[in-house]
């Protein structure tokens, strides 16, 4: 049938709206509710059930309906194949029918009513390759569902995949109905930082954010109402002034804007709402929250546009209420023994307010592996699961988290007996590491004698400490868009200076390789917001320099200053993608130090050198190499470029391979191409700190592998135990590999036959 004219536009509203309400519903069984009853009204069927994936019994169990005899939701199953359901679940495809009796798998469930429903339309529901479950609708007419129905029900259940598992995930913690599949309290992720913490949880929100804003309860309900007054008083004067400065120069039509705003505000349902619920027991952050969001809810399912407007209005004084009353709040904030922060995202800014000793554990609710949140949290040796997309992070302040950072999972209030297992797996692992530290001051030589030069990477100041007298002969990358992101606005070059002085003397006579602000991306500086559809792919690293001169000259003119006298310093130029970037970097540093000669100060040249981080350079390699003194490969960046999986999307975190075969042959051209012009190369990604990689790359020719000193002991055992031959023979039997998959195993057979513990993989 041909769709009728303006039937898509209603669809995708009728699918817009189903898909808002049942994202604001509290939790699974009525999330699945709202589910049955509106698809069955747009869709004007008789009929529609949801039957949802049980992983303990392996079966799809009958979870609600409208239409059939709802005493049954809860109470029966199919199993895979069984009957027109567990059929549909096993195909992994919708099945239309006129005549559902009269299909050979067609089974009668005692009760349900089922009997005088002819036709037949079923869908899968799968979320991330895997079958949560099944939705249908039924008629009592013998006919097939036309084209335009089957394509709306097959839309609307991949839309609902996503929303269908969260809620699942969500409702298991919550003690509701247990969504069946789910096991109680526990969060897949990704893993961000390896080992075990158990802790106690601090949930970082950013400023006025009223969907982060974390539930607590309140001690002094009559203190969170003042708190709440004031704010809402400073709101008003806020509001009233805006107005008193735009009278007269813009309409006053548009005024009109700032007197809802204040009708908001007086509106005594609203505040009354609000206090009601502190003297509930709710903090006055969190009371406002639930407020707004519940009738911002309400205002944008309205199908009146107009009401839908004031959704946003309602939405931008919630804000600047809590804005306030986090104002007044600010440095309330207290760390407890063994804080495990969980966020949405974890900023750099916040690792560095809680006290070291303090920080057991990170968790974030986006972000995958190679996030720079991930990489800094690898630094400081603190375990770290990242792209908890389902965790209700808000909800779960205070309570005891375990967060496993080897399988990458979270568990939220665990049980004693599991809490006990994860102390224990924990002690465990304190134990290796005092082994593997023990070599920590002896060099680095294989057992042929072969020399291997490790690096660490840096950027915080805690870990300077951690690494001084660590065994690394010196800095391979030293990230300094970290101090940058620690500030509210550009750190003068006088600053700057300092900063760089401090690294350059704590590791002088040993070199120290400084990169040059890598900003864009997934680091986004507070006060210099890059907002770009495609970040990776955008303005970063050394296209934001290039185009702000005045930023890298300060920078490495900071830089230049404060190797003198210690000699000590080299430069590395990030994301370069071209000769002609290059060329100009170069030319604005030959300037920098001209410039300073001319002011009187006496420093040696540099050595210089160029990151290869995009495929680009890869190919072009030589063409860069010669015009520097050495290459870096950054293959965090060069990974995802290579692969297009983009380093910071938990959704896509299980393509993103370094072990893949691409990888690894374009990390052996890139040595290649240097050693053929006389270069020495390093690699200063995270790969660098994989033992059994570090096995492969110093076969490769690499030499120098800089990474996280939390990995340098690791690595140093490791490279002890093999000759050079013995990485070599791993290295030939690995490149006619075709997958990450068996190159991995080859490496971690090699690895437990050198008598290197590998972790089996979760
Ligand atoms: C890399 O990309 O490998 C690298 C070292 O830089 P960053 O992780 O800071 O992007
Ligand atoms: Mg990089």
């Amino acid at each position: 049938m041909a769709p009728e004219p303006g039937a898509p536009t209603s669809m995708l509203k009728s699918l817009r709206r189903i898909v808002q309400e049942v994202v604001s519903a509290p939790d699974l069984p009525e999330t699945l509710a709202i589910i049955v009853r509106r698809v069955r009204e747009v869709m004007r069927t008789e009929v529609c059930s949801v039957y949802i994936h049980d992983p303990v019994t392996d079966r799809y169990v009958f979870m609600a309906t409208e239409g059939l005899n709802k005493a049954l939701e809860g109470r029966f199953s199919l199993g895979l194949g069984e009957g027109l359901i567990g059929y549909v679940a096993k195909r992994e495809e919708p099945l239309n029918l006129d005549n559902a009796e009269a299909h050979p798998k067609f089974k009668y469930i005692e009760g349900s009513g089922e009997e005088v429903f002819k036709s037949f339309l079923g869908v899968p529901i799968i979320n991330h390759r895997q079958v949560l479950g099944v939705l249908v609708v039924q008629q009592r007419e013998p006919r097939r569902f036309d084209e335009d129905e089957e394509a709306f029900l097959v839309t609307m259940s991949a839309q609902l995949a996503g929303v269908i598992a969260h809620a699942g995930a969500v409702g298991s913690y919550r003690g509701k109905p247990r969504d069946p599949s789910r096991r109680a309290t526990e969060f897949p992720g990704v893993p961000g930082s390896p080992g075990i913490a158990v802790g106690r949880v601090v949930v970082v929100s950013p400023p006025s954010d009223l969907r982060s804003v974390p539930h607590r309860p309140c001690a002094d309900p009559e203190v969170e109402v003042g708190l709440f007054q004031d704010a809402v008083q400073a709101v008003r004067e806020e509001v009233l002034a805006i107005r008193e400065e735009l009278s007269g120069r813009v309409r006053p039509e548009e005024l009109t804007l700032f007197d809802a705003y204040v009708m908001l505000l007086d509106d005594h349902a609203l505040s009354g709402e609000v206090i009601e619920c502190i003297r509930g027991g709710v903090w006055a952050q969190g009371a406002l929250s639930q407020v707004v969001l519940r009738h911002v809810r309400t205002f944008e399912m309205m199908e009146d546009a107009y009401i839908r407007e004031r959704a946003t209005d309602l939405r931008d004084l919630g804000r600047r209420i809590l804005a306030q009353l986090q104002a007044g709040s600010r440095g309330r904030l207290e760390y407890p023994e063994r804080t495990v922060l969980v966020g949405e995202e974890i900023p750099a800014s916040i690792l560095a307010e809680v006290p070291e000793a303090r920080l057991a554990g990170i968790v974030s609710v986006s972000g995958s592996g190679n996030s720079h949140a991930a990489i800094l949290a690898r630094a400081m040796g603190v375990p770290t699961v990242m792209g908890v997309v389902d965790l209700p992070f808000a909800e779960i302040d205070g309570a005891e988290i375990v967060v496993d950072g080897h399988d990458g999972r979270v568990l939220v209030d665990p049980a004693p007996e599991l809490r006990q297992q994860y102390l224990e797996a924990m002690e465990a692992e304190r134990a290796d590491a005092r082994q593997m530290e023990s070599c920590i001051d002896l060099p680095c030589v294989m057992t042929d004698g072969h020399a291997v030069k490790l690096l660490v990477n840096t950027g915080l100041n805690s870990e300077l400490m951690r690494t001084l007298g660590r065994g690394a002969e010196g800095v391979g990358l030293y990230r300094t868009e970290i101090p940058f992101l620690m500030r509210e606005r550009f750190p003068t070059e006088e600053e700057q200076r300092l900063i760089y002085r401090e690294q350059l003397e704590a590791f002088a006579p040993r070199p120290v390789t400084m990169r040059t602000l890598d900003v864009g991306g997934d680091k986004a500086l507070p006060y210099f917001p890059i907002k770009e559809e495609n970040p990776f792919l955008g303005w970063r690293g050394i296209r934001v320099t290039l185009d702000h001169p005045e930023i890298f000259l300060a920078q490495v003119r900071a830089m230049l200053k404060a190797s003198a006298g210690l000699d000590n310093l080299r430069i590395m130029l990030p994301m370069i993608s071209n000769t002609l970037e290059l060329d100009d970097a170069l030319a604005l540093l030959s300037r920098a130090r001209a410039e300073l000669c001319e002011e009187g100060w006496t420093i040696a040249t540099p050595q210089v050198g160029v990151m290869v981080e995009v495929p680009a350079a890869v190919y072009q390699a030589g063409d860069l190499a010669r015009r520097v003194d050495f290459l870096s490969v950054g293959s965090n960046d060069l990974t995802q470029y290579l692969l297009a999986v983009d380093r910071n999307n938990a959704r896509v975190a299980a393509l993103y391979h370094a072990y893949h075969p691409a990888v690894l042959q374009a990390l052996q051209e890139v040595v290649r191409a240097a050693h053929d012009v006389g270069r020495p190369v390093s690699i200063c990604g995270e790969l660098a700190g994989d033992p059994g990689a570090a096995l492969l790359l110093v076969a490769m020719g690499y030499d120098m592998l800089s990474m996280s000193a939390t990995n340098l002991a690791r690595v140093k055992a490791t490279l002890r135990r093999f000759a050079r031959a013995d990485a070599a023979q791993l290295l030939a039997e690995v490149m006619h590999m075709d997958t990450s998959r068996r190159i991995r195993g080859a490496v971690e057979d090699c690895l437990r036959r050198g008598g290197i513990a590998v972790r089996p993989r979760g």
